[in-house]
């Protein structure tokens, strides 16, 4: 398991505005792009199966936590505490998917109700179904 603290994500993940050109800025580019606040990755899996709804997967290898990308997410009015996006994306490490129709795996009747692997981490809950996967792993993250 891994976790390292980085600036952040790519120019359409990082809630800047976007560069058309070095003179054309979007009026919205704030709202097209999106805010990756961590990510979860693992190069030696097959693409979007380290993370799994209900079945126990070999999970993520390392994580980024995006600090300038939470800090102005806060500066513009979102809720966010950054100890609970580490703690989600140590879950996908643990190979928790978010419980939704874009995971593997399908939908967790729970959802939107997944608590801290929802994508918006609403709460610090672990969901008994997350529980059961973490309490039955034998092998390390990412393994
Ligand atoms: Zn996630």
């Amino acid at each position: 398991m891994f976790i390292q603290a980085a600036w952040q994500d790519s120019p359409i993940n990082d809630l800047d505005p976007n560069f058309i050109s070095p003179t054309i800025i979007p009026p919205c580019a704030r709202h097209e792009e999106g805010a990756f606040l961590g990510r979860t990755l693992n190069l030696n899996a097959i693409p979007g199966v380290f993370v799994h709804n209900t079945n126990l997967v070999q999970g993520g290898e390392y994580a980024f936590i995006y600090k300038e990308t939470i800090q102005e997410a806060i500066n513009i009015g979102i809720p966010i505490v950054e100890s609970l996006i580490v703690a989600h994306e140590i879950g996908h490490q643990f190979g928790l998917g978010h419980g939704d129709v874009l995971t593997p795996g399908g939908l967790i009747p729970k959802f939107p109700n997944t608590g801290l692997m929802h994508p918006n981490i609403p709460t610090n809950l672990i969901i008994p179904r997350h529980k059961n996967l973490l309490r039955s792993r034998e092998q390390a993250p990412g393994h």
